[in-house]
């Protein structure tokens, strides 16, 4: 029996591995974000904010520097085409690392004012790319630059990649942080993580029903998280959703059951589902790179 994994309903025992054993890859950062799997390569990237830097793993055990300065970036993912999307707290912008290395600015301004510090992105099957802005890389120079907001609030957005055409789908979170989109994309799951600086701001996950693949309808809390927050997280293929919290990892049934934990040693942050089997959750928390086998496997791109 498992130590790490945590059983709150009978159906986790299929989700999970009941002997995983969670294993630490890396230490020594100030604070891990935004981990994406890059399968045609096989490594792991993640960011390390406050140090400016995203890291590289790989499955030799060799991690090393994938750039820096990173412009304080902080959530990735990739596009269909393999792109590696990145949200970036320093430059306050979202950008596309293309092919060939070069990177491309995909959103940096709405309405006349620079974006806050764009903090997680996600890509749906018609290429558009969904991402929070948050102010967490301008409340100080730890994760960013300190500024003043040039925006009425802390919006989520669209993003027509074709036409850079940015619309906000999104605009009563006081916090939104991690997005993911069930399998089907007809629901669309955002965070807010008020907590984080207000003991009495949120600290929930909320679920919008996608209409035409352009609109959120039908706002309606999906599930309180504690203790901490759900600054990420990602869905699998079967539509559970796995999510960030303060003691670890903690799994919900897409009937908001909540039916597990992974216990980790530190604040998680995010995690991304990885390997070649896409059977691997890697799990950003705090200073340090974890990873564990589950049984399910991830739906992401590519
Ligand atoms: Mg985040």
């Amino acid at each position: 029996m498992s130590e790490t994994n945590e059983y709150l309903d009978p159906r986790f025992y299929a989700l999970t591995q009941p002997n995983a054993r969670l294993e630490r890859l890396h230490t020594g950062s100030l604070w891990c974000e935004g981990p994406v799997y890059i399968a045609d390569a096989d490594i792991v990237l993640w960011s390390d904010i406050p140090n400016d830097r995203i890291l590289r793993w790989t499955p030799t055990g060799d991690v090393g520097v994938y750039c820096q300065p990173s412009r304080y970036a902080n959530g990735h993912t990739r596009d269909r085409q393999g792109r590696l999307i990145s949200c970036e707290h320093g430059s306050r912008q979202v950008t596309r690392t293309e092919h060939d290395g070069q990177i491309t600015v995909l959103a940096d301004r709405y309405g006349g004012g620079r974006l806050n510090s764009p903090n997680d992105v996600v890509v749906a099957s018609d290429d558009s790319i969904w991402f929070s802005d948050p102010p967490y890389g301008i409340l100080s120079n730890y994760e960013g630059h300190k500024a003043e907001s040039e925006q009425a609030g802390c919006f989520v957005f669209r993003l027509e990649p074709a036409s850079g055409a940015l619309t906000v789908v999104a605009d009563d979170f006081v916090r939104p942080n991690g997005l993911a989109f069930s399998p089907d994309e007809r629901v669309l799951y955002i965070s807010d993580t008020a907590r984080s600086h207000d003991p009495n701001g949120h600290h929930h996950i909320r679920a919008f029903d996608v209409v035409d693949g352009r609109r959120l309808e039908n706002s309606r809390v999906f599930a309180v998280i504690e203790p901490g927050v759900p600054d990420g997280f990602r869905v699998d293929t079967d539509g559970n959703i796995w999510t960030s919290a303060g003691d670890g990892v903690h799994c919900y049934a897409p009937d908001g059951v909540l039916l597990g934990k992974i216990h980790v040693p530190e604040a998680v942050s995010n995690l991304t589902f990885g390997g070649p089997r896409r059977n691997r959750l890697f799990i950003t928390a705090s200073s340090s790179l974890y990873a564990i086998y589950v049984a399910q496997t991830g739906a992401q791109w590519p």
